[in-house]
């Protein structure tokens, strides 16, 4: 079949389409329905129907494969290096389960993953995923502020976390990020479970802390079964990075986020079981989610979780990885890349890659300098893919496991099959034309994998995603896209406000409340400047309230200082400004909503664009002069 019918069918006839999909999984109990879709926008996959990740990722492996590898660990921070077969996961996991259990986790109890990339955090989700328990995985680098607002959100019986992760050597605590985190939550876990690395000392809390190491002693030979689940209840919350102040819990179900991952591991990854996958990600992200300990796993692939810098101890590490695990597939971010072109391409020829057949890109824009760079240097075909937090896996690719359709620089593809795509004008609600600009859409039902709902918030995910266009009810991606003549589709930005540090995704409201809490900012504007090498730098406009500080150049640094240390201490070091310049007008609209594409421009040296709604245009002027000053 070529692509072009099995995309047709694949929103035509979705019924038999996803009918043949989910023969890609095991299931306890075969669903009696493909699709639900009586109460739009909610789309319910393979209804009644039971299934288990924990079951499709490890133990249907085990039988088949137990002796070949699951989980392959690499420190560079901590030189520990760790291979764990397919029967070993399986130990390990049923380890991690019975001490959850023994902590009173039971089916549907939410479990707050606050962890580094080390094996017992994939123990910790696949252990959530076999009991029924539903993890919210937080990303390690966030700091106790973004953390409490989770954790107040998500309710957990349990959080695990450790004494510390590691970062270019340099150790980096979490259990006190956590203590306070809890403390500022009006949620109290019951337990607070901690791998100790022995990479720095930690308070305990005596009755609430419990040490993994000493709790998994007394359940080596735990035989935990799988809780069997409906196709629909839900499997795990991640939080979106929240521009909106407020980040929003995508929840994901069971039996269609597997079915996803499985066709998608084979028509768009082309991974083989027994092969190696490696993605760079980390899995407080979607991509680790999707393709770190979920896809490949559940494809009987071996998945790699590396722990470290990509430059360390030099930039050939990845490469010494693809070579030695002999990985066929990798996933990374185009800024990673980025970083690596600044370094002699020795580093990545001292390898044999002859393993590596594919390397799949996602997260952010594909410049073609980039992709042209990696592409020709490893001599694999560079596929670009995007999806978002909310869809799971990918929206627009190449499906090269269909068909070896031809790429296209600076477009991430086509649609994948079971996405009906549009782009619609974004005051009428026409669909545009060829070349047209306009705002991506997907038309309901969305397929599987793709989020259920906002956790606790059935109307937050209408409200959000549904209601942006008068003309019909569909997904907003809320990015700006053209589609060519060809059928092929180029992403073009954000039509709301997020950016992108170094592959990370950051809420520029999120840093404008941050800043807006030191005593004497009157208001301000942080918005995303292109940056060479980190892809994207936050730089803030502050309007003081008392502007004597900044009178002279010294107060000037000072003040910045002090701005930059408030953003560190609530969100993280890597939400910090680049710049936080002093202004006494920010520009807005007559309706008073600020502009942040005209700053955006200013600050990248761009045209400000259409500027008929301005209330006072000096305002302009003046960030032009703080930009030269
Ligand atoms: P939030 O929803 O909280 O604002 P976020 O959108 O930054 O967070 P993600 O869901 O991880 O978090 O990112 C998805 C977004 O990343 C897409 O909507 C798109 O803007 C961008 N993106 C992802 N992949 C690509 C790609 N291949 N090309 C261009 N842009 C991409
Ligand atoms: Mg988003």
């Amino acid at each position: 079949m070529n692509y072009a019918e099995f995309y047709k069918q694949s929103v035509e006839d979705p019924q038999t389409f996803w009918a043949k999909q989910a023969e890609l999984i095991d299931w306890h109990q075969p669903y009696t329905q493909v699709l639900d879709y009586s109460n739009p926008p909610f789309a319910r996959w393979f209804v009644d129907g039971q299934t288990n990740l924990c079951f499709n990722a490890v133990d249907r492996w085990v039988d088949k494969q137990g002796d070949q590898p699951a989980l392959i660990t690499v420190s560079t921070e901590t030189n520990t290096e760790k291979v764990y077969s397919f029967r070993e996961l399986q130990r390990e996991v049923q380890r991690m389960a019975a001490v959850m259990q023994s902590l009173g986790v039971g089916k549907g109890d939410r479990v707050l993953i606050y962890m580094p990339m080390i094996a017992e955090a994939a123990f910790a989700m696949l252990a959530c995923a076999r009991i029924g328990a539903i993890h919210s995985v937080v990303f390690g680098g966030f700091a106790s502020n973004s953390l409490a607002t989770r954790i107040t959100d998500a309710r957990p019986t349990l959080i695990i976390s450790v004494d510390a992760g590691s970062r270019g050597g340099k150790r980096v605590p979490y259990k006190p990020l956590l203590d306070a985190a809890i403390a500022m939550s009006p949620h109290k876990p019951q337990r607070v479970l901690l791998v100790d690395r022995g990479l720095v000392a930690m308070d305990w809390v005596a009755g609430r802390d419990v040490d993994y190491a000493a709790a998994r002693g007394q359940n080596m030979e735990a035989h935990v079964p799988v809780t069997w689940l409906e196709s629909n209840e839900a499997s795990y919350i991640l939080y979106t990075s929240g521009t909106t102040g407020h980040p929003k819990g995508v929840q994901r179900d069971v039996g269609g986020y597997a079915v996803a991952l499985a066709s998608s591991m084979q028509h768009i990854y082309c991974g083989r079981a027994g092969e190696t996958y490696f993605s760079t990600s980390d899995i407080g992200w979607v991509v680790g989610h999707s393709y770190i300990v979920y896809g490949p796993l559940i494809a009987g692939m071996a998945t790699i979780m590396y722990e470290g810098l990509p430059v360390a101890p030099d930039a050939g590490i990845w490469w010494s990885i693809v070579e030695k695990y002999k990985v066929t597939r990798m996933f990374t971010a185009p800024t990673a890349v980025r970083v690596l072109k600044k370094y002699p391409t020795e580093f990545m020829h001292q390898y044999d890659l002859s393993s590596l057949k594919t390397l799949y890109l996602a997260g952010e824009p594909l410049d073609e300098t980039t992709s042209h760079w990696i592409s020709s240097e490893l001599g694999v075909p560079v596929i670009d893919n995007y999806w978002q937090t909310e869809t799971g896996w990918p929206i627009l690719t190449i499906a090269k496991g269909v068909e070896d359709l031809p790429t296209k620089l600076g477009s991430p593809g086509i649609p994948v099959y079971g996405y009906k795509i549009k782009i619609l004008n974004e005051t009428s609600g026409e669909i545009c034309g060829a070349n047209e600009k306009g705002v991506v859409v997907i038309e309901g039902p969305l397929p599987p994998g793709c989020m259920q709902t906002v956790y606790g918030d059935d109307s937050r995910f209408v409200k959000t995603y549904w209601n942006n266009f008068r003309t019909e009810q569909v997904y907003s991606t809320f990015d700006w896209g053209i589609r060519d003549a060809d059928g092929y589709y180029f992403i073009l930005g954000r039509t709301d406000d997020v950016i992108n540090v170094a592959g990370h995704r950051l809420g520029t409201r999120e840093i404008e409340e941050s800043i807006s809490s030191h005593g004497n900012v009157a208001e301000v504007a942080v918005v995303g400047v292109e940056d060479k090498l980190k892809g994207q730098v936050a730089v803030a406009f502050v309007i003081l309230k008392n502007a004597n500080p900044v009178a002279t150049a010294e107060g000037k640094l000072a003040m910045e200082k002090e701005i930059m240390a408030v953003v560190d201490k609530h969100l993280g070091a890597l939400a910090r400004p680049a710049r936080v310049h002093f202004v006494a007008l920010l520009p807005k609209t007559r309706s008073g909503k600020l502009l942040r594409r005209s700053l955006q421009a200013i600050c990248e040296g761009r045209d400000p664009g259409e500027l008929t709604t301005i209330e006072d245009p000096a305002s302009l002027d003046q960030i032009r002069a703080v930009l030269q000053g």
